[in-house]
């Protein structure tokens, strides 16, 4: 991270998510993030804080948002939110998985908004959260297993649980009426996947990514990198289904982790974010996977 990092030592294995790619060359000097926030859709914002982003969706009768990131960045967020709805209350926060990276400062947010605003999640951040006990990642109010609707100010937020992907607890967020999308972490816009994919649930990952291309969407925004759309999603699955089947040959051969670590490359997606620093350990990642049990 850049500038002042979140508390990420408390919370062990919660915080292993996207935070490498802060530390390239170049970003390594301590500075604030530099963040920014677009209406990418009719009253649906996303607001960018370094390499993270997040979401929240005005409505008439109030503000639903999603991750804070961090106290620093909620701080932020809670100031666009007040420029873009003035005077209009936040109705919700909601996590898009439990990791601390994107999900911490919700309490910054109540504490400015005023009241206890409500925090949703799926049922199974729950648990983890309640374990951590952090000050700056307040465990859920509200849980769901499937789906849930927020109605608010004559819209709608679909909240949707696509199976395991990223960690159990990822959701996916849809504002049918914008035609837009909101996923974190186990995709993104031509990057491959974060270090050795060790938040990745296989085979459960793959129906996720299909589920996500099945939704009724014109555009997705990301929790890293820019917005996309269904293209993007299915450049993302064929990735995967690129790397399933090299590492697959590789393992049917014999070839140990490293070996194949060593001679499987993908030209096509040499240019993709994260392909110089990450792919050889996503190589790794989904060895670790196919060989289980040989
Ligand atoms: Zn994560």
């Amino acid at each position: 991270m850049q500038g002042r990092p979140p508390p990420l030592a408390r919370f062990g294995t919660l915080a292993i998510c996207v935070l490498a790619f802060l530390l390239a060359p170049g970003n390594a000097q301590a500075q604030a993030p530099d963040w920014d926030t677009t209406e990418l859709a009719n009253g649906v914002f996303i607001f960018r804080y370094g390499g993270y982003n997040t979401a929240f969706v005005v409505t008439e009768d109030g503000v639903v948002a999603f991750d804070p990131i961090t106290p620093d960045a909620a701080r932020l967020l809670a100031q666009e939110i007040r420029r873009s709805a003035p005077a209009l209350p936040l109705l919700a926060i909601v996590y898009s998985h439990h990791h601390a990276d994107h999900a911490s400062g919700a309490s910054v947010l109540r504490a400015i908004f005023g009241g206890r605003v409500p925090i949703i999640a799926h049922e199974n951040a729950l648990g983890p959260l309640i374990e951590a006990a952090s000050p700056v990642l307040p465990a859920p109010d509200l849980t769901f297993s499937r789906r849930l609707t927020l109605r608010a100010g004559g819209r709608s937020i679909e909240l949707l649980y696509l199976g395991p992907s990223h960690t159990t607890s990822m959701i996916v967020a849809l504002v049918p009426d914008a035609k837009l999308a909101f996923a974190v972490d186990f995709v993104g816009n031509d990057r491959v996947g974060y270090r050795d994919l060790g938040s990745h649930i296989f085979p459960d990952f793959f129906s996720a990514l299909e589920a996500l291309d099945a939704l009724d969407f014109d555009t997705i925004a990301f929790g890293h990198g820019p917005p996309g759309d269904h293209d993007s999603i299915r450049r993302q699955i064929r990735y995967y289904e690129d790397l399933r089947a090299a590492v697959e040959q590789a393992v049917a051969e014999g070839w140990t982790q490293d070996e194949a670590a060593e001679r499987i490359r993908l030209a096509e997606y040499a240019d993709w974010t994260g392909y110089e620093e990450w792919f050889t350990l996503n190589v790794r990642g989904m060895h670790r996977w196919l060989s289980r049990g040989r």
